[in-house]
C-alpha cells in the first residue's frame, strides 16, 4: 500500500499527540511529536543558563545548536516514543511547566526553526510518517497528503492539561495553566517565523466536544480517504 505524509497541526495541548500517536501505531507509521524538538532545545538553554534577565542569549544559543542532539526511541513497554536530548532520556522534564512557559520564545527564533525543520524534512524524506506540531502543513511538510488542524476552547484545552498533570500525581493550578495556555497560542501565533495558521488544504477539527474514541474514528476516517484517494 502506498504511504503518505501525515501533517497534525493545532493549537497547544488540544490532543493533538494523542491523535497521531494512535494513528500512527494503527497504521504502522513512523511518529514524530515536533512540539518535543522544541520543548528539548529549551530545556538545553534552561539547563545552560541562557535564559537571563535581559531575554535568551541568542548568540550562545546559537553557536549550540550543533551540540544539541535529538532522538526519539520507543519505550518497548509502553511502545510510547522517548525524547532524548544528548541521550539523556528527558521524556519527562520537557513535559514540565518551567519548559512550557520558556517554550514558545525559543521556537520563535528563527535559526533555531532552521535548524529542527530540516532534520524532520529529513525524518519525513520517506513518508509512512505523521507528525505533529504547528508549521508541519504550511512549512515542513507542505505536499503532504493528508492536513489537519486541531482546534478546541482555551479553557478545556487547560482542563484537558491540568487533568493529565494531577492524574501524574504532578502540582497544578488551572489559572496558570489557562494563562499559559493562553500565551503560547498569543506567541505561537504573532511570531514572524512561521507562525501557527492552519494550511488552506488543512481539514479542520474542533474537538471540543469529542471523545477520544470519536476523535480516532474521525481521523480513521479521513486517513482511509486520504489513501484512497
Ligand atoms: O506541541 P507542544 O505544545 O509540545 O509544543 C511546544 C511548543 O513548541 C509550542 O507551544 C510552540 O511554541 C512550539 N512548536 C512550534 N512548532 C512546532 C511544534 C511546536 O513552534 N512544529
Amino acid at each position: 500500500m502506498k504511504k503518505i505524509t501525515i501533517a497534525i497541526d493545532g493549537y497547544s495541548s488540544c490532543g493533538k499527540s494523542t491523535m497521531a500517536k494512535d494513528l500512527a501505531r494503527e497504521i504502522g507509521y513512523i511518529y514524530i511529536d515536533s512540539g518535543a524538538m522544541y520543548r528539548a532545545v529549551t530545556l538545553y538553554s534552561l539547563q545552560k543558563g541562557f535564559f537571563t534577565e535581559k531575554g535568551i542569549e541568542t548568540e550562545a544559543l546559537k553557536a549550540a545548536m550543533p551540540d544539541i542532539h535529538i532522538s526519539f526511541r520507543l519505550n518497548p513497554e509502553t511502545q510510547r516514543p522517548m525524547t532524548f536530548l544528548n541521550g539523556t532520556n528527558v521524556e519527562e522534564a520537557i513535559r514540565s511547566m518551567e519548559v512550557s512557559s520558556h517554550v514558545s520564545p525559543i521556537a520563535a527564533l528563527g535559526f533555531v526553526r532552521k535548524a529542527l525543520v530540516k532534520q524532520q524534512q529529513e525524518m519525513g524524506k520517506a513518508k509512512g510518517i505523521v507528525m505533529d506540531g504547528r508549521d508541519i502543513g504550511t512549512v515542513v511538510f507542505p505536499d503532504a497528503e493528508l492536513k489537519i488542524f486541531v482546534t478546541a476552547s482555551a479553557a478545556i484545552r487547560a482542563q484537558r492539561r491540568y487533568d493529565e498533570l494531577k492524574s501524574k500525581g504532578q502540582e497544578a493550578s488551572y489559572e496558570k495553566i489557562l494563562e499559559n495556555v493562553e500565551e503560547r497560542d498569543r506567541i505561537d501565533q504573532t511570531r514572524e517565523v512561521s507562525p501557527l495558521r492552519q494550511a488552506d488544504d488543512a481539514i479542520l477539527l474542533d474537538n471540543s466536544h469529542m471523545s477520544i474514541a470519536e476523535q480516532k474514528q474521525w481521523l480513521t476516517e479521513k486517513f482511509q480517504a486520504a489513501i484512497n484517494g
